[in-house]
């Protein structure tokens, strides 16, 4: 609890407001920032029969980005056979070797204001 506090001292928010990370939401949505207003469409997680995409949140430039897994098993994952880079900047967020759903606990910011008081409305589940 006091590391989470910590965290949440960092992220700006107070011990009772809780920050959004993929773990926490499903299928795809609307991501809106309490503080600036900004609102985009994401998706967190979607996955088809021999696919998925799986949501991600650039470090770099804080862009909300989708990686296309394919080939995997329905509703398994393996490690991710490439590299991601980040289709904003550029920067490369995770080596091949790295688990897939590493960073689904991280803390998500808003891309515009870097704000951690994002809210998640979900538009639908998979
Ligand atoms: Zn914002
Ligand atoms: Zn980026």
């Amino acid at each position: 609890m006091e590391a989470e506090n910590k965290l949440k001292e960092k992220l700006g928010l107070k011990p009772d407001e809780e920050y959004l990370c993929f773990s926490l939401m499903g299928g795809a949505g609307i991501i809106k920032c309490e503080d600036c207003g900004h609102q985009e469409e994401i998706i967190s997680f979607v996955h088809g029969i021999m696919s998925c995409d799986i949501g991600r949140q650039c470090p770099h430039c804080h862009a909300f980005v989708v990686e296309h897994n394919e080939g995997q098993e329905f509703h398994a994952f393996g490690e991710s056979r490439e590299d991601f880079v980040c289709p904003e900047c550029g920067a490369v967020t995770r080596k091949k070797e790295e688990d897939i759903l590493k960073g689904n606990n991280d803390p998500l910011f808003c891309p515009k204001c870097h704000s951690a008081r994002l809210r998640y409305i979900m538009s639908y589940i998979t």
